[in-house]
């Protein structure tokens, strides 16, 4: 009875160490992808496309589908000025 129980005990060890190690492995998050680019990208020749009105961009990497160079990341623009607090705007006299 004695080494049943052992042998019992030493298969749910066994089971539990491999149950581990399967879930530890599976709850490990799968590998991330790599960043993806969600830059926009423009022709550097500002190729517009026929029937658009503004040059071609895309969200990503690629050609340009009119000229067939490869689109360059479109410069981010700089973040825009502060607005001029109204205390520094001149006083306009009322006319009565
Ligand atoms: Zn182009």
């Amino acid at each position: 009875m004695r080494l049943l129980r052992t042998a019992v005990l030493s298969v749910a060890l066994a089971l539990t160490v491999l149950g581990g190690c399967g879930n530890s492995a599976a709850s490990q998050p799968a590998t991330p992808p790599p960043t993806a680019d969600t830059r926009v990208y423009e022709c550097p020749m500002a190729c517009v496309k026929p029937g658009e009105s503004e040059p071609y961009t895309q969200v990503g990497p690629g050609d340009c589908p009119v000229c067939g160079m490869h689109l360059a990341p479109r410069a981010v623009p700089p973040p825009a000025p502060a607005p001029v607090p109204a205390a520094t705007a001149p006083a306009v006299p009322v006319p009565r």
